[in-house]
């Protein structure tokens, strides 16, 4: 079937969001800006529930009632006759009056419920495989969101005339990989993540038990997207950009296409080359060769050899400290593909860089923290690398057990978790980390204070540039961080595996909407702005952003907001991948 006739069986479609098109210019106030929480319920947990042993288990109330509620009854709804009532706890927080229910002793599996007052909770588990069991739907998002084949159920072969060059106008064959978003557009360096996310699951669960995703469907799928990478790379082994991700910034090449090449619905390939692409494929190619090796060597080696033109493309130190943290990953999977010195060299400059990179004095008149990574003059943040530059840092740590500068590695994580990370997600309830820090007043709009000239925001500024959203993969990535951490944490492993689910049990319901943000699990689900290929099971929403006064928003209104209900590859990709982490914590115990 062509592409137009699938069209025509279609309603017509929506016309673009005006935002989308928005370009330059001052920010104008977004309809999500008031979509803020509503006074029910005022439950709030984590819809799939609690693993047995690991981590705390806890709800949090919204105290909007006068007087507050004193207590909270938790009762067995499964076969056994057992509750029990508790008094509430009292919390100072951001965002308001909260009350906190524990129950982290509770650990016999079985279905639960809270009530508090008149107001039930939804009903959840304690059991040790309630994040397991989501991730082959996170795993099954990637085949909904395949270009370049037909889909059946989802969608027929698209985009088999992708795409032509931006600079020459010249057809290039760019056909597959993977949708980004509730968009068909195909970026690079964001979808790759989501095969990096594959192989680390495979990493990290290398014997999946019944019902897991199988090695095979894994390496299937990265294999899928991967031809698509491959073709990215130019013949002087740099890497372009993205493919229909718009002329000039803009959403004209978000659309379906007529298969046929030379005409005028043509996508365009963007010929632009930048640093931090090339170190993410690298570290992509590095890990697909060590993973095929066994089962299609010859597959393997062309992966390496793709993985060491790239890195051999730029040789000049990385600018940012997010190219930075990526070259380190990419030296650290080229050493462990290879086993060569040069990359181990490499790797060890890189680590040195990064360790210069974080703020270990006191910033801005004030001791309350430090440990955080700095960009330049600033205060380090990035919603989609939020946690690599101590990522990258135990990425070393695991890669090289033997090198010097060891300890400083595990050293400036751990600085970076007990005196920025932890005291920042203890100022909410819900102890979500805040986005970042900030030096004063940028825009005008609220930022907290903090202490000092130091301020923060949980949420993107609104104010400084047209693209601000939720960010979901920000609290992924660090709940992946987090987790991996724990393992290296001795004593304090059980509290740093517990602030890592916490990241992620925000993401399933733990939020001011009591509202899970991953399409097919738990309730009050926000409809995604998916607009092409409609729910995607196992996708998950950008999420809650925030408005001026930094108060949470998010569209529960269905009115196709970008900013909060978009699925994106980087939220499923760290959901993956730190599951794929956090499952190995408290097995033997
Ligand atoms: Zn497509």
């Amino acid at each position: 079937m062509k592409r137009r006739q699938f069209l025509g069986t279609l309603a017509s479609l929506p016309a673009l969001p005006a935002a989308l098109n928005a370009q330059e210019g001052p920010p104008v106030p977004d309809p999500v800006e008031r979509m803020t929480a509503p006074n029910w319920p005022t439950i709030n947990l984590n819809h799939l529930g609690f693993r047995p042993r690991v981590g705390q288990k806890a709800l949090v109330v919204r105290a909007l009632a006068t007087p507050p509620p004193a207590q909270f009854t938790l009762s067995d709804v499964s076969e056994r006759h057992f509750r029990f009532t508790r008094a509430l706890s009292r919390v100072n927080s951001d965002f308001g009056p909260f009350l906190v229910a524990d129950f982290s002793d509770l650990d016999h599996p079985g279905l639960y419920q809270v009530t508090v007052g008149n107001e039930r909770s939804v009903q959840f588990a304690i059991q040790e495989e309630v994040w397991r069991r989501t991730v082959p739907k996170a795993v099954g998002y990637y085949r909904y969101q395949r270009c370049g084949v037909e889909v059946p159920l989802v969608h027929p072969a698209c985009h088999l005339d992708d795409a032509r060059r931006r600079d020459n106008g010249e057809h290039v064959d760019e056909v597959g990989g993977w949708h980004d978003a509730g968009d068909l557009r195909k970026w690079m360096d964001v979808t790759m993540l989501n095969g990096i996310a594959l192989l680390n699951l495979l990493r990290n669960i290398p014997e999946p038990r019944p019902g897991d995703v199988t090695h095979e469907q894994i390496l299937e799928e990265v294999r899928f997207g991967n031809r698509y990478f491959l073709k990215m790379q130019d013949t002087d082994g740099k890497i372009w950009a993205d493919v229909a991700g718009g002329v000039n910034g803009d959403n004209s090449d978000n659309h379906w296409t007529d298969n046929d090449i030379g005409t005028s619905d043509d996508r365009y390939l963007n010929t632009a080359k930048r640093s931090g692409t090339a170190a993410v494929f690298t570290t992509l190619e590095a890990l697909a060769a060590q993973f095929y090796i066994k089962t299609d060597p010859d597959y393997a080696k062309q992966c390496l050899d793709a993985g060491v033109r790239a890195w051999k493309a730029f040789d000049r130190p990385p600018d940012s400290t997010e190219d930075c943290a990526w070259w380190t990953l990419a030296a650290c999977e080229l050493f462990r593909a290879t086993l060569q010195s040069e990359y181990r060299e490499h790797a060890m400059l890189l680590g040195r860089d990064l360790l210069r990179r974080q703020n270990t004095s006191y910033l801005a008149d004030q001791r309350q923290v430090r440990g955080f990574w700095m960009n330049g003059d600033q205060p380090y943040m990035d919603i989609v690398n939020s946690a690599m530059p101590p990522l990258a840092l135990l990425h070393l740590y695991d890669t090289f057990p033997d090198a010097a500068a060891r300890g400083k590695w595990k050293d400036a994580v751990q600085l970076h978790i007990d005196e920025y990370l932890t005291p920042m997600a203890g100022r909410n309830a819900y102890r979500v980390i805040p986005l970042g820090l900030f030096l004063g007043s940028p825009t005008p709009e609220k930022y907290r204070p903090l202490a000092g000239g130091l301020t923060y925001r949980y949420f993107h500024p609104t104010r400084k540039q047209y693209w601000w959203q939720g960010a979901n993969c920000h609290l992924a990535s660090n709940a992946l961080l987090l987790g991996w951490f724990s393992k290296l944490a001795g004593d304090k492993a059980g509290a740093y595996a517990g602030l890592a689910y916490r990241q992620l049990e925000w993401i399933m319901g733990a939020n001011p909407f009591a509202a899970c943000m991953m399409t097919g699990e738990g309730m009050r689900n926000p409809f995604p702005h998916s607009r092409f290929v409609g729910l995607i099971p196992g996708g998950i929403m950008n999420g809650i952003a925030g408005n001026t006064k930094d108060e949470p928003v998010l569209d529960m209104e269905y009115t196709l907001d970008w900013r909060t209900c978009e699925y994106w590859s980087p939220h499923v990709a760290f959901y993956i991948w730190a599951n794929s982490v956090l499952e190995g914590i408290g097995l033997s115990s």
